[in-house]
């Protein structure tokens, strides 16, 4: 008997709004994501989902969402 499967896990693909890197980050990651190219904060972790990170003096996220990949693997 096959249930149907929940999506637990969810990959975004951001965009970094500094140096425009992107990447692909785990949604619900429980520890900061950082830019690969240039260690922006991206993501902070919420305790469910991740949130994008805001540059404290802009109030602007430091990174925008591309694409959202679910996978039921
Ligand atoms: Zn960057």
């Amino acid at each position: 008997m096959v249930k149907s499967r929940k999506v637990r896990s969810r990959f975004l693909y951001v965009q970094c709004n500094h140096c425009n890197n992107k990447q692909v980050v785990f949604g619900c990651t429980k520890t900061k994501v950082n830019c690969l190219a240039c260690n922006t904060p991206l993501l902070v972790p919420t305790g469910g989902k991740a949130l994008l990170a805001k540059n404290p003096a802009t109030k602007l996220p430091n990174a925008h969402i591309l694409e959202i990949l679910d996978r039921n693997l």
